[in-house]
């Protein structure tokens, strides 16, 4: 196939991923824009097979086959509340990719004996920035499973950081003057394999979100890279597309966390010790549990009611059950919302997509910063398996994995009522005053059986 057709096929190729783009921007446009991505995707590889530079197909096959067959078996096997790990490892191995992809262009170069600067620092970057994704989405995947539940930090990791960043710029150096040099690329990928550990692994707490968004985009800095590497001008718009959707996607988490990035990863408040006081200090005596009748009485009364969804709501499946309730109320005249934190649940945009897969309303999705001065005006809050985004003692500077964090000011409603299992942490592992506060009522339960309980009480009340 023609360069120049090629060329042309890539372009209309990109212009798809950014109408695609556009479209995921609001949910009535985002399954269109999500096929607009796919069909942008499917012209960009079958324009890569059709060009002359592939010599044989038999590994591209046999590499699609094989990956597919993984792909599909592990998609197949994770459950929903389990996605978060899946893409931290999916974004991993989109780094680990360019990282192999970029060290066979350069034996490919070697062996022709013509490396230009460029060529040599594209394929330093992509090597650096791929490594560190693989390996810091390895220790992401390992915490978010929580395999890894401890988080180290301290001036010597942050040191040793300093030394393997200066490290990776030394061999990328002498990568750029000895251009033949393997022992320079490889040293480059090992320095920034360690560095792509040492980074994430102090990073715990309430701050793995802006982590897992931040390494989505460093796997798409990578794949641009890769993109000079090969001059393959597809490659590097979509992987500067998705480095840059990535940044401001974490610049919107750092926001939400009330963080910059720099504190994220060399603040170490992630997980710093805290003097919150234990279980027993925060609950013992001031824990008011209630019933499925009980709450239904309290909605007899209620004009508005703001329900919180949360982690445990996913875990539950509790999404629909949710939704009939809120239908129901909303059948009786009460005014009915929900509050949506930008960190609820284990992804970014999580609590959005179970709702939208419930098919509640888009307009009744409401963010913090719009919801949180109504709640004084609130009568009922209903909060379903959430907890760090609803737990007061993150307005205190020295409330460690949380401190800081904006919340949804659910203690300021007349009635809070929680729905949890048990009085057990969040994902920041702190207990929360919220439960043991004069207007709060626990309703022990799993959310889905305790929404469902609530619906039938509702409608025999
Ligand atoms: P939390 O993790 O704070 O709390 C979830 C609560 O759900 C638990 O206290 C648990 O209590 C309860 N729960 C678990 N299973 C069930 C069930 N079957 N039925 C009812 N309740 C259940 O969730 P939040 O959504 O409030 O906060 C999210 C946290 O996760 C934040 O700390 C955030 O930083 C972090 N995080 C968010 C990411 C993101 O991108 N959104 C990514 C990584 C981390 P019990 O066991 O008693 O039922």
């Amino acid at each position: 196939m023609q360069l120049t057709l090629i060329n042309f096929a890539y372009l209309v190729a990109s212009v798809l991923f950014i109408l695609g783009l556009k479209g995921l921007t609001h949910p009535r446009t985002a399954v269109r824009g999500n096929l607009l991505g796919a069909l942008a995707m499917l012209l960009a590889v079958v324009v890569t097979l059709l060009d002359q530079r592939v010599v044989t197909f038999e590994y591209i096959l046999a590499g699609i086959v094989i990956g597919a067959l993984i792909g599909s078996a592990f998609a197949a096997r994770i459950p929903m509340t389990s996605m978060p790990e899946l893409v931290a490892v999916f974004n991993g191995f989109g780094g680990i990719a360019s990282v192999l992809v970029a060290g066979a262009a350069l034996f490919e170069a070697t062996d022709l004996g013509a490396s230009s600067v460029r060529f040599t620092i594209s394929t330093a970057a992509s090597g650096i920035i791929g490594a560190v994704t693989f390996f810091g989405s390895l220790i992401a995947f390992l915490k978010l499973a929580e395999f890894v539940k401890k988080s180290w930090s301290g001036g010597a990791i942050k040191m040793l950081n300093v030394l393997l960043s200066l490290g990776c710029l030394g061999a990328s150096a002498w990568l750029v003057i000895e251009p033949g040099s393997y022992e320079a690329y490889w040293l480059a990928v090992a320095l920034a394999a360690l560095l792509g550990i040492f980074l994430v692994v102090p990073i715990g707490g309430a701050d793995m979100p802006v982590v897992i968004a931040f390494l989505n985009s460093c796997s798409g800095l990578a794949a641009a890279a890769t993109g000079f590497v090969l001059g393959n001008n597809i490659l590097i718009i979509a992987g500067s597309l998705v480095g840059a959707s990535g940044l401001i996607l974490t610049q919107i988490m750092c926001k939400a966390m009330n963080r910059s990035l720099g504190n994220v990863f060399f603040g170490g408040v992630g997980d710093a010790a805290t003097d919150v006081g234990s279980d027993e200090e925060v609950y013992a005596g001031k824990v008011k549990s209630t019933s499925a009748d009980e709450v239904a009485m309290l909605f007899d009364t209620a004009r508005r009611v703001v329900i919180v969804p949360g982690y445990g709501m996913a875990v539950a499946q509790a999404q629909h059950a949710v939704r009939d309730l809120a239908n129901e109320l909303e059948t009786r005249g009460i005014d009915v919302e929900y509050a949506i934190h930008p960190v609820a649940g284990r992804m970014p945009g999580h609590m959005n997509v179970l709702l939208a897969e419930a098919e509640v309303p888009y307009e009744k999705l409401v963010e913090m910063d719009v919801i949180n001065p109504s709640f004084q005006q609130t009568d009922v809050v209903l909060v379903i398996g959430a907890n760090d985004v609803v737990n007061p003692l993150a307005r205190q500077a020295d409330s460690g994995p949380i401190a800081g964090m904006p919340i949804l000011d659910v203690d300021k409603a007349r009635t809070v009522v929680v729905v949890k299992r048990s009085l057990s942490p969040g994902f920041a592992g702190i207990p929360n005053p919220l439960f043991a506060a004069d207007n709060s009522l626990m309703f022990f339960g799993s959310a889905k059986e305790a929404v469902l309980d609530l619906v039938a009480a509702v409608k025999e009340s």
